[in-house]
């Protein structure tokens, strides 16, 4: 185990009667990219709400380096180095760019490792920096997607969970998103990238997952996933 591997073991959630997550296991190595495709519905958002403590869920094991995840209260995950963009950016549109950016650094004080986180993102993000004064309901999608991204990075995480970033975007604003990918990946930090969009995925991540119905359909590296027939067929439409 390296020091900020990520081990999900058996992990199953359930919403009422529904088993939306069903014995899912994989792991995600201290810097590594990896992605879970899968199509609507097949547990991917469950799988990243769950590694967050945001639903019920039940789990042989959810580590992170030497922290038992099974045992952090969800509003404790993100002081143990993890970091969360959740599906849909929920920027707060009326508040600036840099006042959204510092509610991601509410595990931290208002002093000079937030000054310097600030000054990172600005550095991984010019076009962030230049619009900080700005309200964030006045940036594009891409933007709003970066700033959500950015919001993430304020608490310094190691590993960072990101939830159909390319959701909504265009073409041309996917490439800015795997540039950030591969931005973020350069930076050092280890990412959990869940999409429907698997040419994205496969592109910025090495490893990846399947999803289907809640469970691990095929796990493999990107390269051999994107080779594959029925891959290619159902997730590539090719
Ligand atoms: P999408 O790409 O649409 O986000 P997904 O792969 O992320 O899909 P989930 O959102 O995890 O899939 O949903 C998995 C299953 O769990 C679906 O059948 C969904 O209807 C169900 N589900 C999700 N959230 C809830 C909830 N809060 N209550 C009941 N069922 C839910």
């Amino acid at each position: 185990m390296t020091a900020d591997e990520l081990v999900v073991s058996d992990l199953s959630v359930h919403y009422g009667g529904v088993r939306a997550v069903r014995s899912v296991s994989f792991t995600v190595g201290s810097g590594q990219c990896v992605g879970i495709i899968g199509a609507n519905g097949a547990g991917k958002t469950s799988t990243l709400k769950a590694l967050m403590g945001l639903v019920p869920r039940t789990a042989a094991e959810i580590r992170f380096g030497s922290h038992d995840l099974t045992k952090v209260r969800a509003r404790d995950v993100v002081r143990h180095g993890i970091g969360y963009v959740p599906e849909g950016r929920h920027v707060f549109g009326g508040l600036t760019v840099e006042k959204n950016l510092l509610l991601g650094a509410y595990v931290q004080k208002w002093n000079d490792r937030t000054r310097r986180t600030l000054r990172e993102v600005y550095e991984l993000f010019p076009v962030l920096g230049e619009m900080r004064h700005r309200l964030a309901g006045a940036l594009s999608g891409g933007q709003q997607q970066m700033l959500a991204v950015g919001r993430a990075l304020m608490s310094n995480p190691r590993l960072v969970l990101l939830d159909e970033p390319s959701m909504g975007l265009s073409p041309r604003l996917i490439e800015d998103i795997l540039a950030v990918l591969h931005r973020l990946s350069e930076a050092g930090h280890a990412l959990l990238l869940v999409e429907q969009n698997a040419k994205l995925t496969f592109e910025a991540t090495k490893t990846c997952v399947v999803m289907e119905n809640g469970e691990v359909a095929m796990t493999g590296t990107s390269a051999d996933l994107s080779r594959d027939p029925r891959v290619r067929q159902i997730y590539l439409g090719l």
